[in-house]
C-alpha cells in the first residue's frame, strides 16, 4: 500500500473556517438553520461547524447526528451487521433549513438514505450538503453544496480521514493498493 498526505491538520483547520465562511454567506444570520452530522466522522465534523458558527453569532445552532448504517440502502450486501449508534435530532425539522454534513461523499448512497431518514421526521425547508472531502466517482446525482476539498481517486483507493476527537490527530491521507 501506498499513502500519500492531502490535507494536513493545519489546512484542515482552514478548511472548516472556510467552509462555516460560506455558510454565514449564504444564510446571514443563519435563523432557521440546524446541522445534521453522519455519524461518526461526519457527526465530528459538525460539531466543529456548529462551534465556528456558535461563535460568529453569539448563539447555539441547533444540532443533531444520523446513524446512517441502519438506513444504508446497501446494507444488506455487507457482510457486518449495520451498527446501531445515536440517531438524535433534537430540533423540529419542520422548521428548520439543514446542513447534512459527512467526511467523504463518495457514491451518494449514504446521502440519499440520510434524506429519507431526515424526511421521516418531516419535511425540512430546505437541505444542503456539506463535506469534507469529496472523492468523486457518484452513482446518483448527489452534489455537495459545500466542498472542503475535491480529491481525484481510483474506485479502489481509500480515503483515510483522521480526526482529533477519535484519532488523536487530523488527517486525511489516500491509501492506494
Ligand atoms: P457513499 O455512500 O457516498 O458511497 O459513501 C459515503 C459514506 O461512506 C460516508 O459516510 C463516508 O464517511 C464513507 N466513505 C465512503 N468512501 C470513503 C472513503 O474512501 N473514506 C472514508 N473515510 N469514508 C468513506
Ligand atoms: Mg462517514
Amino acid at each position: 500500500d501506498k499513502a500519500s498526505m492531502i490535507i494536513s491538520a493545519e489546512e484542515i483547520s482552514r478548511l472548516m473556517e472556510a467552509l462555516a465562511a460560506q455558510v454565514l454567506t449564504r444564510h446571514g444570520e443563519c435563523e432557521d438553520l440546524a446541522i445534521i452530522g453522519i455519524q461518526r466522522r461526519g457527526a465530528d465534523l459538525a460539531e466543529r461547524l456548529k462551534a465556528i458558527l456558535d461563535e460568529r453569532l453569539g448563539r447555539r445552532i441547533p444540532l443533531g447526528k444520523l446513524d446512517i448504517n441502519l438506513y444504508r440502502d446497501d446494507w444488506s450486501d455487507l457482510t457486518v451487521q449495520p451498527l446501531i449508534n445515536c440517531t438524535e435530532i433534537p430540533f423540529e425539522i419542520t422548521k428548520h433549513k439543514i446542513i447534512l454534513v459527512d467526511d467523504v461523499l463518495f457514491t451518494g448512497r449514504t446521502v440519499r438514505a440520510a434524506l429519507e431518514a431526515i424526511l421521516d421526521y418531516g419535511r425540512p425547508k430546505r437541505v444542503e450538503l456539506m463535506c469534507l472531502v469529496d472523492r468523486g466517482h457518484r452513482e446518483l446525482p448527489i452534489q455537495p453544496d459545500y466542498i472542503g476539498m475535491k480529491i481525484e481517486t481510483e474506485l479502489t483507493d481509500h480515503v483515510n480521514v483522521l480526526v482529533r476527537e477519535r484519532d488523536d490527530e487530523d488527517k486525511v491521507c489516500v491509501t492506494r493498493t
